[in-house]
């Protein structure tokens, strides 16, 4: 058995993206990429878009756990730091393309 979760990127300069994240009970881990392929954890294009003819990285969102409470801020963001009581649970939720659907 595998587990999945969800799992979110941001592109600079290209957006929000939410993937998924697969586990096997030995310890792989593949992430999705945006092109849909399944991408082994530590692949130098681990998270990548195609974008204008280019390889853009994403960066994995972060969350650091503060007393600022979580609001439309967190949800509709598009950078890859979250600093707020959700600890990155929301983080760009609201404005994420998801892959593969
Ligand atoms: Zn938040």
């Amino acid at each position: 058995m595998t587990t999945e979760r969800t799992i979110r990127y941001s592109v600079p300069g290209v957006g929000m993206f939410a993937t998924t994240e697969r586990t096997w009970p030995h310890g792989k881990v593949m992430v999705q990429n945006a092109d849909g392929r399944w991408l082994p954890k530590g692949h130098v294009n681990l998270f990548s878009v195609q974008h204008n003819g280019r390889t853009i990285g994403g960066k994995r969102v972060r969350g650091v756990v503060t007393d600022h409470q979580c609001d439309a801020a967190c949800l509709n963001a598009k950078g890859h730091l979250c600093e707020c009581s959700c600890g990155g649970a929301n983080h760009g939720a609201g404005v994420a393309v998801t892959v593969g659907a």
